[in-house]
């Protein structure tokens, strides 16, 4: 049985870009880009257990072994579409990662997932998943891409979030224990409406200016 894993990156950039993405005020565009450039941090601790081997190289003085990242590729995978905003900041550490899309939206009575489109790369069989979803609040969104990948063959998958709540953390390891959830923050809880608080806002509207 493997030990449900949660990284809370407390890295003092991280929380320094988070409280001004907290605040009502910044405009869509530094909202856009405080969110990639948080999750460009996140995804440096989401990636530090990939395993590397030694390669021959020879650098302009001598030959040495250096330390190369070796073993599966990269699927990250965000959930339409606040996810979107996360994706340019893990593309710009992990180039070569392939894109899959899972869309989803939130039933507001109900507050549960509603998939409406996915298209994910062919080989997620041989490719450790990264799903990007920004608000980790019931868990059901992320439950229900996590599926996604696990059902096309994903078999390492990582949850990369900027904030959480303990109810949707304590879902996404209910059931599926094995997923490594990365994130910024863990708040206090959910209002009635199924907002993180004190949270964000609505990461899409934010990040795309539609409220
Ligand atoms: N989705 C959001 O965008 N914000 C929340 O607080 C919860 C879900």
């Amino acid at each position: 049985m493997t030990e449900p894993r949660l990284t809370v990156v407390e890295h003092p950039l991280v929380q320094h870009k988070l409280s001004y993405l907290r605040e009502k005020d910044p405009p869509t565009v530094h909202f856009r880009k405080l969110a990639e450039e948080i999750t460009l941090l996140l995804t440096y601790e989401a990636t530090k257990d990939m395993p590397t081997e030694g390669v021959e190289i020879e650098t302009p003085l001598e030959a040495m072994t250096a330390q190369r990242i070796s073993g599966k590729k990269v699927a990250v995978c965000p959930v339409l579409r606040a996810g979107m905003g996360m994706l340019d900041g893990v593309l710009s550490l992990v180039s070569s990662a392939r894109v899959g899309f899972i869309g989803m939206y939130r039933d507001e009575e109900t507050l549960e997932a509603v998939q409406y489109f996915v298209k994910l790369p062919v080989d997620l069989a041989e490719r450790d998943a990264i799903i990007l979803d920004p608000m980790l609040a019931t868990g059901h969104s992320s439950c229900a891409a996590i599926d996604v990948v696990k059902e096309a063959g994903a078999q390492t998958v990582t949850l990369v979030c900027i904030v959480a709540a303990p109810e949707g953390i304590a879902e996404v390891h209910e059931h599926h224990p094995d997923v490594h959830i990365v994130c910024a923050a863990v708040d206090r809880g959910l209002n009635e409406k199924g907002y993180i608080v004190p949270g964000l806002g609505d990461a899409g509207d934010r990040l795309y200016g539609t409220k």
